[in-house]
């Protein structure tokens, strides 16, 4: 599946293409404003090209531990990404889906507000996307 910011500068492929994707909504206030909806399957590999790197802002919030990436030209953010013991981890928003189709997904709603650190980093590290090919230093 594609993945890109409205503008294609930052564009994904992930060789993950299932039926009915789970996604995740997050109530926190930066994924509510932008109505992500995370989904990541552990096991695919995803590919991240970016034509200009320089326009895409790595946002951080709350405990800084997950870096938000948004293309400065569009302002689409396609995925989020954290470093973890030296391993990059990413998690896509399906918003982005080039071939967007809302009634593919299953969305459930989560909240993670109260989670400590260690908990966190432990259920991204078992749950996102760990075969990466990246274009932008981390
Ligand atoms: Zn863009």
């Amino acid at each position: 599946m594609k993945i890109a910011c409205h503008c294609q500068n930052l564009q994904l492929e992930l060789d993950w293409e299932p039926p009915q994707f789970q996604a995740r909504a997050c109530d926190c206030g930066f994924c509510s404003r932008h109505g992500a909806l995370w989904a990541a399957d552990p096991d695919a590999q995803l590919i991240i090209q970016i034509r200009e790197p320089k326009q895409v802002k790595a946002y951080v919030f709350a405990t800084e531990t997950a870096q938000f990436q948004i293309c400065q030209i569009c302002g689409c953010v396609p995925y989020v990404s954290t470093v973890i013991d030296k391993q990059l981890y990413a998690l896509v928003n399906l918003r982005c889906w080039s071939d967007f189709e809302l009634t593919r997904i299953q969305i459930q709603a989560v909240s993670y507000l109260g989670e400590d650190r260690q908990a966190r980093l432990a259920r991204r590290s078992a749950r996102w996307i760990s075969k990466i090919q990246s274009s932008l230093a981390v």
